[in-house]
């Protein structure tokens, strides 16, 4: 449906001097960009962009839309003049600016899952730990990701001296090519973790990257930093802790770890590193505070490895094995168990696949010669003969494991019999659909084990005992928690002081948060830009809390369109109104509610005639006014309303 483009120039009714679309998609972005202006360059070519989308359209006009979208950003400035403010005052605020102290700035990570991207300084040169993203939360609606706003990246790029990368976790290393198209700096990390950035760098298309391939326990230079990687134990290979060594300070970020002291490649944690930089002192620690809530100790690999043996013994059909696609010691450890029992191992799913390729590449897998079939082998094979790793341990709907479950899978379906293992644990959130699908599964005759019956999962994030032993260690000066929610913050900051730390040294921090420290105090100095930003299809911030709330609205509330042709001399309608609905009655059981919604809106147009109104947002306002009370009274419902009014 559209409205038909105006041939003249209208003269009798006021026009705004700036073209709109009727849109509210448009208006939002308008919106979002009073306030986000000059702050991010990202925006403002998501902004450019919808700019010349609404040149294009701009025959449609809709003086009204605009009106509606001023109030908008008026509410929105009026809720966070903050916002405002930031982006006046050059969008940070600091306080005692000192040039002989360090300062840390998390720009993700800090009362969230996700996103993990922390900054430090010294003396006018500035490092990047981790760059990841995080996943869209139920109420943000169409969202693909979500990055950290790197606003303060850009504004000091010339700073930066380069980005150390924990390990290859998304939550890690997700947002470095969205960093990359827009500065280039040097990326530090090792193996495993270098080798899927490879991947992301190809999705993306970035040629030109300077990567450093890092080993361990070696010192590297980047400008009057020095980083060294530590061995950690995690759920991915090749995962490290980060010394920050400067001539005030080390300072020492764990990245995300767990203690295990049997891992499945043998290599175990360097905890005697960790005891000598304890030893020579530590100023700052930044530790992982995902499983702060769990009392004791991760469970061993080798554990998972035992039930894992022990489901294979019992299993008289095919296996399916649902978990991670990167956590590779997982993968190993099913691949081996496996070969133990003479099943050949079908991988099934894009990332499943990109991993092993990655992965065995390397050398980081260690996958036995024919053991891997193609999926269309599998009906050469009888079913104790074969086993299946899948993505789709969190329920997703599009991964092959939620396919089969409904049976709408194209190769594969679940049969009376098969044996499916989630060796994983649901990402909080998850919960249901994770259920729907074991539910599925269930119905369709499979067996299905998952780690509320039996150890075939264990964490990649270090419990309260583990976390005890590293503060033991390491016995730093100042501590900040990191990666969690605030509860797993909070938790780790009391088990800190439970261990006899001085409350006064830790610190539980925001996004944006800038704390600045030398070797007698840390205190908090002021506060950049930080917030979601978030990823819908090519559109990376565009998508603003308007955008977002108009969503939301039309997900819970449904939308109703009010067409009306007029004719503009006559000032008298011409057709209509019609009723256009989505999503808010179905229609044809709703005939009577419809015709009377019709009847309310023309009652008031006839109103406004009589009154002279001919202003277009005047009129646009009577439509919903009139509609919105009529519908609410009648069904205590408040769908969207948009009216349109025709020139003919
Ligand atoms: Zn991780
Ligand atoms: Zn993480």
């Amino acid at each position: 449906m559209t409205e038909n483009q105006p041939k003249k120039k209208k003269k009798w009714y006021k026009r705004p001097k700036k073209k709109e679309n009727t849109t509210d998609n448009v208006s939002d972005v308008k919106g979002d960009k009073n306030i986000d202006k000059q702050e991010s360059p990202k925006k403002n070519e998501a902004i450019k962009k919808n700019e010349a989308t609404k040149k294009n359209e701009s025959a449609k006009k809709n003086d009204n839309d605009k009106k509606q979208e001023q109030q908008k950003s008026n509410k929105k400035s009026s809720k966070k003049p903050q916002v405002k403010v930031k982006s006046k005052s050059n969008d940070i605020k600091v306080t005692n600016p000192g040039e002989d102290k360090i300062r840390i700035t998390p720009l993700g990570g800090m009362k969230e899952i996700g996103k993990n991207l922390n900054v430090i300084e010294y003396k006018d040169e500035m490092l990047i730990v981790d760059c990841g993203l995080s996943f869209p939360d139920d109420e943000m609606l169409g969202i693909d990701i979500v990055l950290p706003d790197m606003t303060y990246l850009i504004k000091n790029q010339h700073k930066i001296k380069g980005v150390v990368i924990t390990h290859g976790h998304e939550d890690h290393i997700g947002a470095i090519p969205y960093l990359l198209k827009q500065i280039n700096v040097p990326i530090y990390g090792t193996r495993l973790t270098l080798g899927l950035l490879a991947k992301k760098f190809e999705e993306h298309r970035l040629g030109n990257v300077k990567t450093v391939r890092v080993e361990r326990n070696q010192k590297y230079h980047l400008g009057g930093f020095k980083v060294e990687f530590i061995r950690v134990s995690h759920s991915i290979p090749d995962a490290s802790a980060i010394a920050i060594y400067t001539d005030m300070g080390t300072i020492l970020h764990t990245g995300d770890f767990k203690i295990d002291y049997t891992p499945v490649d043998g290599q175990v944690m360097d905890l005697h590193r960790f005891a000598q930089l304890g030893e020579e002192g530590v100023l700052m620690m930044m530790a992982d505070s995902t499983n702060s809530e769990r009392p004791g100790s991760t469970i061993s690999e080798q554990t998972v490895a035992k039930s894992m043996e022990n489901a294979f013994m019992n299993a008289k059909s095919r296996i399916i094995v649902a978990t991670f696609s990167s956590n590779v010691h997982r993968l190993q450890m099913i691949v081996n168990t496996a070969a133990k029992f003479n099943r050949k191992v079908v991988i099934n799913g894009r990332s499943m696949l990109n991993v092993f390729a990655v992965a065995s590449e390397l050398g980081v897998m260690d996958v036995p010669e024919g053991i891997l079939i193609d999926i269309k082998e599998i009906n050469r094979y009888r079913e104790d003969q074969l086993l299946l790793i899948t993505t789709g341990s969190q329920g997703e709907p599009m991964a092959a494991l939620s396919r089969m479950s409904a049976g709408d899978h194209r190769q594969l379906q679940i049969q009376e019999g098969d044996l499916v293992i989630f060796s994983a644990s649901p990402i909080p959130g998850n919960e249901k659909t994770i259920s729907r699908v074991i539910n599925q599964l269930f119905e369709r005759g499979a067996d299905v084990i998952y780690d509320s019956v039996a150890e075939v999962h264990t964490s990649g994030h270090a419990c309260q005992e583990e976390l005890k032993l590293m503060h033991k260690l390491v016995k730093p000066k100042f501590f900040i928690p990191v990666h969690g929610e605030y509860r797993h913050l909070k938790q780790h900051a009391n088990l800190a002081m439970r261990l006899g730390m001085d409350e006064e040294n830790i610190f539980i921090m925001q996004n944006g948060d800038m704390l600045e420290f030398d070797q007698e105090e840390c205190k908090h100095v002021g506060t950049v830009q930080a917030g979601p930003i978030f990823v819908d299809g090519l559109g990376v911030g565009d998508v603003g809390s308007i955008v977002m709330r108009d969503r939301k609205h039309l997900a819970e509330d449904g939308l109703m369109v009010v067409v009306v042709s007029m004719d503009r001399r006559e000032s008298k309608i011409v057709a209509g109104p019609d009723i256009i609905s989505r999503g808010f009655v179905y229609v044809r059981e709703s005939e009577d509610l419809m015709d009377e919604a019709r009847e309310v809106v023309q009652k008031r147009m006839n109103q406004m005639e009589e009154k002279g109104i001919r202003e277009w947002s005047q009129l646009k306002n009577g439509i919903r006014d009139s509609l919105k009370d009529f519908l609410y009274q009648k069904t205590q419902r408040r769908p969207m309303i948009l009216p349109i009014i025709m020139d003919v």
